[in-house]
């Protein structure tokens, strides 16, 4: 808060509530009474989930709980829930998530940093010129620090995780598979690529495979509907009362589309109200 604070938004005129869920600690009928308008901006809460045998191993942490926890563990000056070091680590996805997982893996000095990504590896040459989100390789900070830890380039591209193997509960290693996408009969379908099955040990599988949406649970304290784990909306509206903005809209994208999005809703309420 101190940083919107800075910003410019006077306490006086805006009241921070911290350490407060909505639809929790506070209830939307109590919001409801107290408040003229309401905006949801909560963001993507419900991870992608990995489908695979064992994916119940202790030892598989999703992107956002690790990151968090690693630092809140941090900030604590506590020792690490999750502490890498020495360990085999296998990160899931290769978006801007994956990437942060990477760096965080590299600066807690893991022994084999491995990143797979399902996507066929971009070209070094952009071939979509702008407007268009750019088809290039990009290697950005956490992949990098974890390339330069391991001497190597630490992406596997189409490729994704065909089982986990445990011993007792915890995750031993994983068998990965390639895969590719495939246009059959105008349908994109992604097939298996055959014996391509390979062996890799792994203490920590780090799934960041994207966001599906809001949880049930969330919804159901927000008392909001949804279609699969989405508020759909043409603009902001939900109701009279509701807006929806962000992440929570969109579904999972970027800070710039976020942060237009919170100022497009916030003209669209000053003009409802005036
Ligand atoms: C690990 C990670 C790395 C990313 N890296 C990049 C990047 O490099 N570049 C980029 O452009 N984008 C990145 N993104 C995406 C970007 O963070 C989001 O697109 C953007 O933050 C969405 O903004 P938002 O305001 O809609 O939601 P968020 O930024 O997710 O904010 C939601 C807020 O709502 C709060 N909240 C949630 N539920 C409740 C509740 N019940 N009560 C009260 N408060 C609640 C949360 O604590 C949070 O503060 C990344 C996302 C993640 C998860």
């Amino acid at each position: 808060m101190e940083e919107a604070k800075n910003l410019g938004v006077e306490d006086s005129e805006l009241h921070f509530i911290n350490n407060t869920k909505i639809g929790v600690d506070i209830t939307m009928e109590e919001l409801d009474k107290k408040y003229d308008h309401i905006v949801f901006a909560c963001g993507t809460s419900l991870a992608r989930p990995l489908q695979a045998k064992n994916s119940d191993a202790e030892g598989i942490v999703y992107a956002v709980d690790f990151l968090t926890e690693t630092t809140r563990n941090l900030l604590d000056n506590k020792e690490f829930k999750y502490n890498l070091k020495d360990k085999n680590v296998i990160i899931v996805g290769g978006g801007d998530t994956a990437n942060d997982c990477c760096g965080t893996a590299a600066r807690e000095k893991a022994k084999s940093i491995i990143e797979l990504e399902i996507t066929k590896e971009p070209p070094l040459e952009n071939t979509l010129p702008w407007p268009n989100y750019p088809n290039k390789k990009k290697t950005d900070y956490g992949v990098l620090e974890a390339n330069t830890l391991m001497n190597k380039d630490i992406r596997r591209y189409e490729t994704t995780i065909d089982e986990v193997v445990k011993e007792g509960n915890k995750i031993k290693g994983v068998y990965i598979k390639k895969v590719r996408f495939e246009n059959v009969g105008g349908k994109v379908r992604l097939v298996d690529v055959e014996n391509t099955r390979e062996y890799l040990d792994c203490d920590y599988l780090i799934i960041a495979m994207g966001f599906l949406g809001t949880k049930d649970e969330d919804l159901k304290n927000y008392k909001l509907s949804a279609n699969s784990n989405r508020v759909l909306l043409n603009n902001f509206k939900y109701n009279d009362k509701i807006s929806v903005c962000g992440d929570m809209k969109n579904g999972q994208s970027l800070v710039v589309i976020a942060i237009k999005d919170g100022i497009d809703c916030a003209d669209y309420i000053i003009n409802k109200y005036n």
